[in-house]
C-alpha cells in the first residue's frame, strides 16, 4: 500500500455544506483522494454531499470520510464511470453533452453520485437501478466490484444500507439520444422542481419519509394538517407536506422533534408508520434515542 499525505480537516464547520444549514463541529472529516487513501482509513460514516442528511447540531465526535475528491468521470462509449463525490447534475449535465441518456432525473437534487447509488435515488420515473452496471466498493477489509443483481436495488434502497459499503465508484450503462432531446427532458424536470418543491434558498433536505406501498405520504401528512406546523425554526413546507425547511435557526432537534409530531399524527389518523427518508449524522444521546424512535437511520 502505498501511503500518502491525507487531507483531514478537524472541528469542522459543517453546517453550511449541508443543504438544510444544520449541523454542529465534526471532530474529523478525512477527504481521500485514491482508493489507497481509503484503505488507510477503515470503515467510518461517510459523508457525499449531506442533501439527505441532518447532521446533529451538537455536531459528531469521531470521524467521518468525504468523498468530495472523488471527482473521477470516465466516458466511453455508452459507458460512464463515475467517482463518488461527482454531484449529480454535473454527471448529467456531461453525459448530455455526449448525447447520452439516462441521468436526466439527477439533473434537479444536489446528491453526490456515491449518495445516489447508496440511496437507489431517483426522481420522474427514473431511479439509479434503471441504468446501473456496477460499483466499486470498499467492505471494511478489501475493494469490491458489485454487479447491478448483487446490490438488491428496491426503492431507495440499496444492500450498502444493510452493510454498510462505502460506494468508491459507479459505472452506469446509458442509451444514445439526441441531446436536444435530453436539454428538453431535464428543462422539464427542473420546471417541475421549480414549481413543486421547496429551492435550496430555503433550506431543506429533500422528502422527509418514504412514500408507503401504493401510498403517497405527502398526501397522507397533508390530509393530517401539518402543512405550517413549527418547533423552533423547523417547518412543514406550506406548499408540500413531506417537506421540512430550516426557516430560520432550526437546530437538528427542532427537525426530529417536528418529524416525530407528523410521524404521530398519520400513525394516529391512518395507523400508517411512516418511514424516515433522510439519515442523521450525530451523537447526542437525546438525539439518537428519538432517531431510534423515529427510526432514523
Ligand atoms: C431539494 C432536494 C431535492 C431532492 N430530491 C430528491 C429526489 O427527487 N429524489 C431522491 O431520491 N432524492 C432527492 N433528494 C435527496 C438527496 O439528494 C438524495 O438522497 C441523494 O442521493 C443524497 O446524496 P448525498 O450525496 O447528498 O448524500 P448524503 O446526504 O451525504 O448521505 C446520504 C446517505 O448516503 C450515505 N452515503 C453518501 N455517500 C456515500 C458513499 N459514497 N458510499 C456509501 N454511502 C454513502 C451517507 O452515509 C448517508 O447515509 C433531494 C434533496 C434535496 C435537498
Amino acid at each position: 500500500m502505498r501511503f500518502v499525505k491525507l487531507l483531514i480537516e478537524e472541528d469542522y464547520e459543517i453546517k453550511n455544506h449541508t443543504s438544510f444549514k444544520i449541523g454542529g463541529k465534526i471532530a474529523k472529516v478525512y477527504f481521500p483522494e485514491t482508493i489507497d487513501e481509503f484503505l488507510q482509513l477503515g470503515k467510518l460514516p461517510v459523508i457525499g454531499n449531506l442533501s439527505n442528511t441532518l447532521v446533529s447540531s451538537f455536531g459528531y465526535s469521531g470521524g467521518v470520510i468525504s468523498t468530495a475528491k472523488l471527482q473521477k468521470i470516465e466516458i466511453s462509449g455508452q459507458k460512464v464511470i463515475s467517482g463518488a463525490g461527482v454531484r449529480g447534475p454535473k454527471l448529467a449535465q456531461k453525459v448530455a453533452e455526449h448525447g447520452l441518456s439516462g441521468l436526466e432525473f439527477m439533473i434537479g437534487f444536489p446528491g453526490s453520485v456515491g449518495g445516489e447509488v447508496y440511496m437507489n435515488a431517483g426522481a420522474h420515473g427514473q431511479e439509479v437501478s434503471n441504468i446501473f452496471k456496477s460499483a466499486k466498493i470498499y467492505d471494511g477489509k478489501e475493494i469490491k466490484t458489485l454487479s447491478k443483481g448483487e446490490m438488491d436495488f428496491s426503492y431507495r434502497h440499496s444492500i450498502c444500507q444493510d452493510k454498510n459499503y462505502i460506494v468508491l465508484e459507479a459505472e452506469f450503462e446509458l442509451v444514445q439520444k439526441n441531446p436536444d432531446e435530453i436539454k428538453k427532458q431535464m428543462d422539464e424536470n427542473l420546471n417541475f422542481r421549480q414549481s413543486h418543491q421547496p429551492s435550496l434558498a430555503l433550506p431543506n433536505c429533500g422528502s422527509i419519509f418514504k412514500n408507503p406501498e401504493g401510498n403517497s405520504a405527502g398526501k397522507l401528512l397533508d390530509e393530517c394538517f401539518v402543512k405550517g406546523l413549527k418547533v423552533g425554526g423547523a417547518e412543514v413546507w406550506e406548499n408540500h407536506a413531506n417537506f421540512i425547511i430550516n426557516a430560520g435557526d432550526a437546530a437538528s432537534k427542532d427537525v426530529l422533534s417536528l418529524m416525530f409530531m407528523m410521524q404521530n399524527r398519520v400513525k394516529e389518523k391512518f395507523g400508517i408508520e411512516l418511514m424516515p427518508e433522510i439519515r442523521y449524522l450525530g451523537d447526542n444521546e437525546e438525539e439518537v434515542e428519538l432517531c431510534k424512535l423515529l427510526k432514523v437511520q
